[in-house]
């Protein structure tokens, strides 16, 4: 993810803390520092602190379980509105998914109860009878935290926790996509309760609300996407007609022959093998530059995600979203047989989608 930096690793997990988390630390030790002076500032910082320590220890809860189904969790990043887990893939078994999700949850249920035991046992002081985040006592303060983290997570808006709870649920009775549609669904109006009940309560559930109506708009659409395309193959969808270019052609005889085709993006192969792909976005950037000069091979991008033919196109999705690329090369033992463009996998998607819409209305005079 970007705008983060790297703090180590956990179980090989790669964990990552977003800059603006910094900012978020910085402005609370200020804003209290100045207000109540900086003892409390610095209780503040060092509460908030913790606090994403258990948020890091909720995303370990969902990505422990996620391992032992054998998946691959990419990093934990931490950003100022909580934890992401980047798992590789989350499976389409609705148990597994659920076990997966609620770990999470739970893990902050355990941490309130230890605190608990700690403050009624080792602390005299502590007073767990009134709800506060502010008592002064770090114990209180972070059971408090961790008992509203854990309900906060377990309401059912996707793509919260709960939400993928009951996408899980939905999922054991009906389809898939389905399942993900309505829990989305719910997903939104929780989202448009929170931006109205945040107006005149506390602002940041308006952001939450934002965040969630966001989150539950594109993780559905994602959802959808490949769930279609795991039952297509890269080499139905390649595109084989292209025109390559060269290391040492200059840009403007490119932008030339991009003038008089469909193809946006060009393979350079040399020998016979693929070695890059000069891109529309890559052309257009250095256009923008007026670096005219410049040749393609200066500009081409080299490294890409490994494509087969017989990869599934969700497959395909799955692997260019993670390298951030818009088109791939299909190979072959090495041997370039076609392009994949994110373009082409989205628009298979949606003549996928509206033909099983068809399909689903029993009006096979309309399939496409
Ligand atoms: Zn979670």
């Amino acid at each position: 993810m970007r705008w983060s930096f790297p703090v180590g690793k956990i179980f090989g997990i790669p964990i990552r803390v977003h800059y603006t988390f910094l900012l978020l630390l910085a402005f609370i030790w200020y804003v209290e520092a100045s207000m109540y002076g900086p003892e409390t500032g610095l209780y503040s910082a060092v509460f908030w602190l913790l606090i994403f320590v258990c948020v890091l220890l909720h995303e370990l809860g969902h990505s422990r379980v996620a391992q032992s189904y054998g998946l691959t969790i990419t990093s934990i990043v931490l950003l100022p509105i909580g934890g992401v887990s980047q798992i590789s893939d989350i499976p389409k078994d609705p148990i597994k998914e659920v076990n997966i999700t609620i770990a999470g949850p739970i893990v902050n249920f355990v941490i309130a109860g230890i605190l608990l035991v700690l403050g009624k046992f080792f602390n005299s002081s502590a007073e767990f009878s009134k709800a506060s985040l502010q008592s002064g006592n770090l114990i209180v303060d972070l059971f408090w935290a961790n008992l509203m983290l854990g309900l906060f997570n377990i309401i059912p808006a996707y793509p919260m926790d709960g939400g993928r709870i009951l996408r899980g649920i939905l999922a054991m009775k009906r389809n898939y996509i389905e399942a993900t549609k309505l829990a989305a669904d719910v997903g939104k109006l929780f989202a448009i309760g929170f931006i109205v009940v945040g107006f005149f309560i506390n602002w940041w559930l308006i952001l939450i609300g934002i965040f969630i109506f966001s989150g539950a708009t594109s993780e559905a659409e994602t959802t959808v996407i490949t769930s279609t395309l795991e039952k297509v193959f890269v080499r139905d969808l390649m595109v084989t007609d292209f025109k390559t270019v060269q290391l040492d052609e200059p840009i403007t005889v490119v932008v030339e022959k991009a003038l008089h085709t469909y193809q946006n993006d060009f393979p350079i192969v040399v020998d016979g093998k693929f070695v890059g792909i000069l891109t529309h976005a890559s052309v257009i950037e250095a256009l923008h530059h007026h670096m005219h000069e410049m040749k393609v091979g200066q500009i081409a991008r080299t490294v890409f995600p490994r494509i087969g033919p017989d990869s599934t196109a969700a497959e395909a999705l799955r692997k260019m979203r993670l390298s951030g690329v818009t088109v791939a090369p299909v190979e072959d033992d090495g041997n370039l047989l076609g392009i994949i463009t994110l373009e082409k996998l989205i628009e298979a998607s949606d003549l996928l989608t509206s033909k099983s819409d068809q399909d689903e209305k029993h009006e096979p005079e309309k399939t496409l």
